[in-house]
């Protein structure tokens, strides 16, 4: 049946919402209450509109709202009060798109590294495997593409989940939940119960592999109707976990072991693994196969990424540590004498969490960005601080500073909007520079 779809909002899973209701045959408007947008890759069939939301996007039987949108703006009430069907882009593409399973993976920190390492290993013997979501790509974009037999591996946001209540996943994983996101959420009770729509809807044949160690989700798991199976970097009776370098699978009566090579920085990154070896070993990937694709696996770009070594001092990107928390497990991969880059936009959040660490581990901190007052001032004594305002400038300074053996670290703590487009392009231009430097 031809639907009259409005798209609200009209970033990169807008458009890819907008486009395939055209492919599919309806009447598409989209709307965007910024005024310019770059457009080009919108289909020439939607009629669009920008800088407001008209009520002529009331004129619909189906709104497609985007994750960034606040669920209270009027538009979405008085179209509430219409009895106007309002879906994300992640329920209208799983509408319309076939798959033999979904893999679904949310967490504060982690979810884009074990969603591409999950895809990965399931493609190892599937050649039907994707990943979509919020890891860049999303479903829209593939939807008409899926078969029977595609393994679809999607990443999910608090916000994409907000918005998906019917989501349903076979496989569900949940890794970590801080505090993150609440200039959105509001509240850290509604980030959370954001995060439960991973596994609320599933039943008795589905699974949620949960972080044993952590104790929200360990908690949230209690209310899964779903079989749990938890992970953790310490043994457990039932479960997946981590043993002196080895991965133990010990689920009722079945025991295996693995002892993969494990090319990726910090215990953070082996909890990303054990998350994905469960994911992976329930979804019936051989263990050979999974230990194979994770002794092969390099990370994600800007995730603690090597760049260079220069006069025996390493350099390191991780312009993705966009919060406190991804920092903290960034200065925990290392032992000692690290130089830290950091700042930004700040995020309304303490940095005092990474008081004791940067007094045991830093030897220096270069601030750059707006946040670099409220840092100096919550990690007040903890080391010596340059305010190096640029990025560039940082890297001078922290090149004159190192030493044979230092590590330098790029970990922001915060948010890029305040110098750049996005953490990408953050990282780019920290690996162009540091590849200049010296010359
Ligand atoms: P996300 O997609 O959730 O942002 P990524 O895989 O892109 O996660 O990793 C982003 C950053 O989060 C990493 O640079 C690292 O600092 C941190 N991180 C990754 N995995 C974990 C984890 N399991 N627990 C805590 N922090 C993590």
């Amino acid at each position: 049946m031809k639907n009259n779809i409005s798209v609200l909002g009209l970033g990169k899973s807008g458009i890819s919402a907008a486009n395939l209701a055209v492919k599919l045959g309806n009447n598409v408007f989209a709307s965007d209450v910024v005024k310019t947008k770059k457009l080009e890759t919108l289909n020439k069939k939607v009629s669009v509109e920008l800088g407001c939301h008209s009520d002529k996007i009331l004129n619909s039987n189906i709104i497609i709202k985007s994750p960034g949108l606040c669920p209270d703006i009027s538009i979405l009430k008085k179209a509430q009060s219409k009895k106007i069907q309002i879906l994300s882009e992640v329920s209208f593409a799983l509408l319309n798109s076939k798959y033999r399973k979904i893999i679904a993976v949310t967490g504060t920190n982690g979810k884009t590294t074990t969603t591409d390492l999950i895809s990965k290993i399931i493609k190892s013997e599937h050649k039907n495997s994707i990943a979509v979501g919020n890891i860049g790509v999303p479903l829209s974009d593939k939807a008409l593409k899926t078969t029977k037999d595609t393994y679809i591996t999607m990443e999910l946001s608090s916000y994409q989940l907000e918005d998906s209540p019917n989501f349903k996943a076979n496989i569900s994983v949940l890794l970590n939940i801080t505090p993150d996101h609440l200039n959105h959420h509001k509240t850290m009770r509604a980030y959370i119960k954001s995060k439960e729509n991973i596994f609320v809807n599933q039943n008795k044949n589905d699974f949620l592999v949960v972080n044993y160690d952590d104790k929200i989700c360990a908690n949230l798991a209690k209310k899964a109707k779903s079989k749990v199976i938890f992970f953790s970097k310490k043994p457990l009776k039932n479960g997946v976990f981590y043993n002196d370098g080895k991965i133990v699978i010990q689920i009722g009566k079945k025991y295996f072991q693995m002892e993969p090579r494990i090319n990726i920085f910090g215990m953070h990154n082996v909890e990303n693994i054990l998350a994905s070896v469960a994911a992976t070993y329930v979804a019936g990937i051989h263990l050979k196969s999974i230990e194979k694709i994770i002794s092969k696996y390099k990370g994600v770009p800007h995730r603690i990424e090597f760049v260079k070594a220069i006069n025996g001092v390493s350099y390191y990107n991780d312009s993705k540590a966009t919060n406190v928390d991804s920092t903290r497990v960034a200065l925990e991969s290392f032992d000692k004498n690290i130089n830290l880059i950091m700042g930004g936009q700040d995020k309304g959040f303490p940095y005092t969490p990474l008081k004791q660490l940067i007094k045991k581990k830093v030897k220096a901190v270069f601030l750059i960005g707006k946040a670099s007052n409220k840092i100096k001032k919550d990690l007040r004594g903890a080391s010596t601080f340059f305010d190096s305002k640029s990025l560039e400038q940082a890297l001078k300074q922290v090149y004159m500073n190192s030493k044979d053996g230092d590590i330098v670290l790029f970990s922001p703590a915060c948010a890029s909007f305040d110098s750049f487009t996005n953490f990408e392009e953050r990282g780019n231009i920290f690996k162009s520079l540091v590849n200049k430097l010296g010359k």
